[in-house]
């Protein structure tokens, strides 16, 4: 009989596959790809996923351990995700195993059984009587199976303590026989014979023609951008487009950015529809989420919904797939596996030939190029749904004008207005906390973080140092740490900072801030957005997270604090990135009756992206930025990869990226590749954080196809790479931060 050698992903950083003998008494047949085998790797054991089955292997056999189970009867994994995996495996250079285990539900990683929920019922055993001599001296037991035997169907294990049903009771009438316990797997719900729950609304001209676009053509691949300024009723377009997948009896992906928008979108979609919603974000637990996973994947589930890895959710009938608010970076992960949602969804629709619509207010300049290349075609909304007008811009020239913990005299005035007329503020300031740095008068020490190149922030509620970037914490010194002196002054300003001198300078209204650290307590938000829906005039304070989806019909006032950083930055996006923040913070102003206006504050009002952006709009200085992006070879216009190396001592990183660099020189010779350029290595923007020494290097090609022949080539060489061993390294492609 020839060997059964299994060829394994393993979840390991390592770019290849590992060998192992079948388990004993495991037949051939039972070994399909696909399917899961725990097997030990070194001291541990680990679950692997089957790629192959060979008849020989490079290792000895008398090298090679036996797989210790397998785990699944058929492949958890159908074969259209598989695909998926291998193609995101190799186009970011990740090991294969360790895609397959971010792609999963943990519960999968963890070898659980790939199946619905099952729940253990507890009935009464027939014959069983309360007069069982043996419960003569248990009246606890005697009461316990009186109470089940008035559930002739049994009572299911989670409902034992709502009906006040004993558990270590029945445990003992189990064993004396009295009890029995079944095993049942929880129904799927049917499919419902109506899908709509509420009418549709009738869709104006540019949301008919959107939603006819897309559905001349169902059953083939097929990439929209749906470009709509804020409040355009894009949500719209997307539900009655998933009314005719679900027509046609085809399931709907949808993808949302990170934080806070699941709960507000799953509710819409949940008075629309009478479908079966699964639900994948960061706050639903392993098991929900296993059995969210398990309903779309064997078709009991219409609507997916879900942040970045719920793209990874197999379906049985696909339809149709949605990325909401494309532009957003937490479509890209930042850590493991580099991945971008966005690009990978529309891998996917390619693959399983559905249309892809991708939409936003704000579109990235990515997804505006591919646009204009005709490789997606672009659907616009213009005009807000519901009669709403576009809010106003103005730039307000804050150069030697005095700054009120970041608020200019003239700002405060129209806050003060607004508030007058009893509507709503809300002040936009994207820096967490007291004040970026604290400062002494006296000396001039600056509250630099012991473990990075960066400075502490004040967080004054709490007396302490944080640093954002490592997560150091100090207590907040009353004397200078340098001089002892006690002149230490906070400077520059916060939310935190924001917040309390606007509590002083308008006294008779509530002050609410939202960002990370106020709304980090479990209903924060909610409670948060109850007194704002209450309407009564009130300043919200806050960062980014307030720009996310949300709709604040009494905000008529939008006060952008600082919109310098994202002019200035070293970073090629930066500006990019505030341009999408200003819009979509300034859509969530009048977006009912009151017509809106956005005051920006700008030491460089003159700026001409900043004069575009609010003179012309969006499309407009989107425009100018990627001419921009295009005389200076930037993406869209050329392709990135990004080395990363860090370690504890320095220099030890730039080591190992000039021997990695001459590789790839060596490599491109080889190869005959041209048109790409090594750039580097250097030191990181911010070198050390979190005590290790941080380095870079930057690869940057005309086009994708040599570059991505040059890493496949580059990154097995770095693996063997000694040097490499001292440091931490991964490679990103396509890079959303050179940082
Ligand atoms: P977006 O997703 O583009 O921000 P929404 O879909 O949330 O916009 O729509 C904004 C508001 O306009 C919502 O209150 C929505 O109910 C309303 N709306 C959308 N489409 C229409 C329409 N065709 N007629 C009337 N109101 C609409
Ligand atoms: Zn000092
Ligand atoms: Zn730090």
């Amino acid at each position: 009989m020839p060997n059964l050698i299994l060829r394994l992903a393993l979840p390991s950083p390592l770019r290849r596959l590992f060998d192992y003998l079948a388990p004993a008494g495991v037949s051939r047949s039972a070994l399909q790809p696909g399917v899961r085998l725990r097997v030990p790797f070194g001291r541990r054991e680990m679950i692997g996923v089957l790629v192959e089955v060979d008849s020989q292997s490079e290792v000895p056999l008398d090298k090679l351990k036996p797989a210790l189970e397998l785990l699944d009867a058929h492949p958890p994994l159908p074969a259209p995700l598989f695909k998926l995996c291998l193609w995101t495996a190799q186009y970011y250079q990740h090991s294969l195993g360790d895609t397959l285990s971010w792609a999963l539900p943990v519960l999968l990683r963890q070898g659980e059984p790939a199946e619905t929920r099952q729940e253990r019922y507890w009935l009464a055993s027939k014959g069983a009587s309360v007069d069982d001599p043996r419960l003569a001296r248990a009246p606890r037991q005697r009461d316990a199976l009186k109470a089940l035997a008035q559930h002739p169907h049994g009572v299911a294990h989670s409902l034992l303590g709502q009906l006040q049903l004993n558990r270590d009771s029945l445990q003992l009438l189990h064993e004396k026989g009295l009890v029995r316990v079944e095993v049942r797997r929880t129904q799927p719900h049917a499919k419902p014979a109506h899908w709509l729950a509420q009418p549709e609304l009738p869709l104006n001209a540019e949301q008919r023609a959107a939603v006819n676009a897309v559905a001349s053509g169902w059953g083939q691949f097929n990439a929209f951008l749906l470009a709509g300024v804020t409040g355009s009723g894009k949500t719209e377009v997307y539900l009655q487009l998933i009314h005719q997948c679900l027509q046609a009896g085809k399931q709907a992906l949808v993808l949302i950015p990170e934080i806070n928008l699941g709960p507000q979108t799953f509710d819409r979609f949940a008075r629309r529809f009478n479908a079966r919603i699964a639900l994948l974000h960061s706050a639903v637990n392993d098991r929900d989420r296993l059995d969210a996973w398990l309903a779309a994947r064997d078709g009991e589930a219409d609507i997916i919904i879900g942040t970045r890895s719920a793209l990874f959710t197999p379906m049985k009938n696909p339809g149709l797939i949605i990325v909401d608010e494309e532009h957003d970076a937490s479509y890209k992960q930042q850590e493991g596996l580099r991945y971008h949602a966005r690009d990978l969804a529309l891998v996917r629709a390619h693959q399983e030939d559905v249309p892809i619509v991708l939409g936003s207010a704000t579109p990235s300049l990515e997804s505006l190029h591919n646009a204009h290349s005709g490789r997606y075609a672009l659907l616009k909304l213009t005009q807000r749904a519901g009669g709403a007008s576009q809010p106003r811009f103005l730039r307000l020239d804050v150069k030697s004008r005095p700054l009120d913990s970041g608020i200019s005299g003239p700002m405060q005035q129209a806050i003060a207005q607004t508030l007058a007329a009893g509507q709503q503020v809300l002040v936009f300031l994207n820096r967490r906390g007291f004040a970026p740095t604290l400062l002494c008068h006296d000396c001039g020490w600056l509250s630099e973080c012991p473990r990075c190149d960066a400075r502490m922030t004040v967080h004054q509620r709490y007396q302490e140092l944080r640093c954002h970037h490592c997560g150091h914490v100090e207590k907040q010194p009353s004397n200078c740490p340098k001089c002892q002196h006690v002149d230490l002054r906070p400077v520059g300003a916060g939310t935190e900072r924001a917040e309390e001198r606007l509590a002083l300078l308008f006294p008779d209204y509530p002050v609410l801030r939202i960002d990370r650290d106020s709304t980090s307590r479990k209903g924060a938000m909610d409670r948060l957005f109850t007194t704002i829906n209450k309407g009564e005039p009130c300043i919200l304070v806050g960062t980014q997270m307030l720009a996310k989806g949300h709709h604040f019909p009494r905000v008529t006032l939008v006060s952008i604090l600082d919109a310098d950083g994202g002019l200035f930055s070293a970073d090629f996006r930066a500006s990019e990135r505030m341009a999408q923040l200003i819009v979509q913070v300034a859509g969530r102003a009048g977006r009912a009756e009151e017509p809106g206006k956005v005051i920006i504050q700008s030491h460089l009002a003159d700026h001409p992206l900043l004069v575009q952006l609010t003179e012309q709009g969006y499309f407009a200085f989107a425009e100018q930025a990627l001419s921009e992006r295009r005389s200076a070879g930037l993406p869209p216009f050329c392709h990135l990869a990004l080395l990363r190396a860090e370690a504890h001592k320095p220099g030890q990183a730039e080591g190992f990226l000039d021997e990695a660099c001459s590789e790839a020189e060596h490599l491109l010779g080889e190869l005959g590749l041209t048109g790409i350029e090594l750039l580097g290595p250097v030191p990181a923007p911010m070198e050390r954080r979190a005590g290790r020494f941080r380095a870079q290097l930057l690869l940057q090609g005309n086009a994708r196809a040599p570059l991505h022949r040059l890493l496949n080539h580059w990154l097995h060489a770095l693996e063997q790479m000694p040097s490499g061993r001292a440091v931490r390294w991964s490679l990103d492609v396509d890079p959303i931060d050179l940082f």
